[in-house]
């Protein structure tokens, strides 16, 4: 990987900006930079350039994002058969570094907001799980961490006659399993415990986030959308009801922040069956007391109960859960057990691609 590094950095003092991109307009922009779409005068197609901000930090994390992208596009998925957004190029220009990448439609979140945040239909759901999933295993195989999955960064691929269709992007925060390097990744609400916990991560935190997901496209709207860590972590414990497995609390660094350690007595009155615990989640006050500032605990809107229900019960065309046709309950029972695997507190025990 060190070597793909030197070679993007060669690549990028060897090339000269040729004016080969023409911007037509803004296509988006995050973190890193912003999103244009281009016209690119040598192949006679748009593509979409991300200029990345000129400044080192994003520098490096975007060489990152160019080697790391290389790398599975050529060596893992040659034939672009994985649902893995393409680069076509990358250069410098004036100080930005640009990456270029194929032309694709709008992002998963833009689909719900323009559904009315009602969510879409199982068939749906589940081709795009399917192809998301697809993608997954090919940065297994490759030791990548993508560490930023949401639907923000999964895109529709246009024009594919009917046949419906996403990419992952955005490889901007990922890295080499085993080599991790940053402890503050992922976007909130689709954080994993281990990372919000502090907690060595793997792959497994992608999954998560996946879940997370598959969830948000059925229900329309954020499964943990938490207005701080410790909200996302409640709500977490309410609508999985449960909590983090006691050995990952007690080797995590961040487990203070959230837990009281109370010795080996505690059980959530919540679960009879819950395992006992040696450690309770902390009340709002006690987060107070604690940051002596407010905790940003925000309002809990809904989605509010445990998962199953929320399934049940969400799109607003269930609203009568219980008069769901037959197969429509089986269906939704099946994606109870589906998300079950994969927002499991546990990574060693959660679903892998
Ligand atoms: P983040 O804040 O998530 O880290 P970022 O700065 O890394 O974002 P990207 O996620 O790569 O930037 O791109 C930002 C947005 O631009 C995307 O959410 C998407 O809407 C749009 N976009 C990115 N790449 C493409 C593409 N290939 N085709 C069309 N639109 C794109
Ligand atoms: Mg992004
Ligand atoms: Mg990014």
């Amino acid at each position: 990987n060190s070597d793909l590094i030197l070679y993007v950095n060669l690549e990028l003092v060897n090339k000269k900006s040729d004016r080969r991109y023409v911007i037509k307009e803004m296509l988006g922009q995050g973190t890193f930079g912003q999103v244009a779409k281009c016209w690119d005068v040598e192949t006679n197609t748009y593509v979409a350039v991300k200029v990345i901000k000129n400044q080192p930090a994003f520098y490096q994390q975007a060489i990152m994002e160019v080697s790391l992208l290389s790398m599975l596009n050529e060596k893992f998925d040659p034939d672009d058969q994985h649902n893995i957004v393409r680069m076509l190029d990358f250069f410098l220009y004036q100080n930005h570094l640009c990456i270029a990448f194929e032309m694709l439609g709008h992002n998963l979140y833009e689909l719900l907001k323009r559904n009315s945040l009602r969510g879409l239909q199982l068939k749906y759901v589940q081709t795009f799980s399917r192809q998301i999933l697809d993608a997954l295993v090919v940065m297994k195989n490759a030791g990548i961490i993508h560490c930023d999955l949401k639907p923000e960064n999964i895109l529709i691929t246009p024009n594919v006659k009917t046949a419906a269709g996403v990419k992952v992007i955005d490889f901007g925060s990922a890295c080499m399993e085993g080599k991790t390097i940053y402890s503050y990744i992922q976007s909130r609400y689709y954080r994993s415990p281990e990372v919000l916990l502090g907690y060595p991560y793997t792959t497994a935190i992608d999954m998560w986030s996946f879940g997370c997901i598959v969830a948000e496209l059925y229900i329309g709207l954020p499964l943990f959308p938490g207005a701080s860590e410790y909200d996302v972590l409640c709500r977490m414990i309410e609508i999985l009801g449960g909590q983090p497995p006691d050995d990952l609390l007690r080797e995590a660094k961040n487990t203070a922040r959230f837990f009281k350690h109370v010795g080996s007595i505690y059980r959530s009155n919540e679960a009879q069956n819950a395992p006992v615990s040696a450690y309770r989640i902390l009340t709002g006050e006690e987060v107070e007391a604690r940051e002596s500032k407010k905790p940003k605990v925000g309002r809990w809107y809904f989605p509010r109960g445990r998962l199953d229900r929320l399934i049940f019960t969400y799109p607003w065309k269930n609203l009568n859960g219980e008069n769901l046709p037959e197969t429509e309950k089986t269906d939704c029972l099946a994606l109870v057990d589906f998300l079950r695997g994969l927002v499991e507190f546990d990574p060693n025990k959660r679903w892998s691609p």
